[in-house]
């Protein structure tokens, strides 16, 4: 019998592992990961960016715990040693609309405590004579890193505490008694007396899985990328950001340099046929049944509508796409436009058709289950497995037969 089992080996799964055999160190954990190795879906198919919290409600956990996670992330890469860059990010404004709703935004940045500077277009073109714009906001704490890296780090330090994990271990089956929590898996049965889930794309699946009805379904999107050639690398200094529609979910195609030195450009957001698809062609006829017989993503359809025509329009036509980003970087050609692996966002949808816009958990009395963790989830996971353990504290409290041997903080 294990204290705790965890699902899932993204950046949520193993931050909330690692902190847990900290704050639990005479327990014994296992995390269970279906895939052969960590970070194999939306933790290693990302744009890499440590937000500083810009776009964020403030007083809401994303606002809250992507400040925290920006400098957690830092300082826990400058403890592994693992290479990030705090190159600083810059929105751009390329027309009047655009600049009423950077307005909006310099607001918003103040409300959520951030460092940042007004740019003039002068300005702008100081800091990136390749970009356009008619203003610009600049942020200096946003930073990058190859989160796939800062998750094995974290699965090392769970490792190296006394935590258990077994890959090629998908989850099939869950079942909570009065006394444990059972996991069926192909390779056979575990037994825990507490459970966290942190299976991303498949969080919904996961709430059903211990027979609730979870209140709302994961809706993927993916988002495409491409790479510019090496010519460009130095293109752009910082990362560049258009000014997003506040009634879009997504940020928009930005141009984000990457850890390794090279730039991509992206993500679109087009609504994905197969959760785990990260190709075009990739079609599951069960997932997409699933999607379109739940009336709360047939809303978020319907209500956006053309938006997400012109999205798929952008996927399959390369000018569109090149539009985007040409907008603010009017130098770049079609054929700079090289390939680049896309990734699948999970978004929850709520049962009445609206996108779920913070990060969501919902509990049992032996579970604490993460059900809305997107961008800035990666930066973010530090505090998010932070508060995960606050809550397995809470529903502790009074848990018969469970070891209380909490490593006071
Ligand atoms: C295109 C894109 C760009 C993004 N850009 C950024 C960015 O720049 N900065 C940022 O902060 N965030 C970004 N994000 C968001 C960020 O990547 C995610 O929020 C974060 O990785 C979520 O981590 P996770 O652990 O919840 O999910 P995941 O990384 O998806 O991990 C979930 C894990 O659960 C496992 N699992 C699922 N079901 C089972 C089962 N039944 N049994 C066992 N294991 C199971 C899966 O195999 C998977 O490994 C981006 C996301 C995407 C897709």
């Amino acid at each position: 019998m294990y204290d705790f089992v965890i699902i899932g080996g993204g950046i949520i799964g193993m931050s909330t592992a690692m902190q847990l055999i900290k704050a639990y160190p005479e327990s014994k954990i296992l995390l269970l990961e279906k895939e052969s190795g960590p970070a194999k879906h939306q933790t290693g198919h990302n744009s890499g960016v440590i937000h500083a919290g810009v776009y964020y409600t403030p007083g809401s956990l994303k606002a809250k715990f992507c400040l925290e996670g920006n400098r957690a992330t830092k300082s826990f890469c400058d403890e592994q040693g693992i290479a990030y860059d705090e190159c600083g990010k810059l929105l751009v404004a390329t027309n009047e609309v655009e600049m009423q709703r950077m307005r909006a935004l310099w607001e918003r940045t103040a409300a959520n405590g951030l460092e940042r500077e007004w740019l003039s277009a002068e300005q702008l073109r100081e800091r990136e004579p390749n970009i356009t714009g008619i203003g610009g906001i600049f942020v200096p704490s946003s930073g990058i890193v190859n989160y796939a890296e800062v998750t094995a780090a974290m699965a090392r330090e769970f490792q190296k505490h006394g935590g258990e994990i077994r890959y090629d271990s998908e989850v099939i089956g869950l079942q909570e008694t009065a006394t444990e929590m059972r996991v069926k898996t192909e390779q056979g049965d575990y037994s825990a007396r507490f459970m966290v889930t942190c299976s991303g794309l498949m969080a919904d699946r996961m709430v059903r899985l211990l027979g609730l009805d979870p209140g709302f379904s994961i809706c993927p999107f993916r988002g495409e990328y491409y790479l510019l050639p090496e010519q460009h690398n130095r293109i752009v200094n910082h990362l560049i950001y258009p000014i997003p529609d506040p009634s879009m979910p997504f940020l928009g195609v930005h141009l984000t340099r990457m850890i390794d030195g090279s730039v991509t450009v992206g993500p679109n957001a087009v609504l994905a046929l197969k959760r785990e698809g990260y190709r075009k062609r990739d079609i599951s006829l069960a997932d997409t049944f699933e999607m379109l017989t739940t009336p709360g993503i047939l809303k978020v359809l319907k209500d956006n509508l053309r938006p997400g025509l012109i999205e798929m329009k952008n996927s399959l036509y390369k000018r569109g796409y090149l539009q985007l980003v040409r907008k603010y970087c009017p130098s770049l050609q079609v054929q700079d436009l090289k390939p680049y692996p896309a990734g699948v966002r999970a978004q929850a949808v709520s049962k009445e058709g609206k996108l779920i816009e913070d990060f969501l958990f919902r509990n049992t009395r032996r579970s604490v289950n993460v059900c809305n963790a997107p961008s800035p989830a990666a930066t973010s996971a530090i505090p998010i497995g932070a508060y995960v353990i606050e809550q397995i504290d809470a529903q502790l409290q009074g848990l018969p037969g469970f070891a209380q041997s909490k490593q006071p903080a």
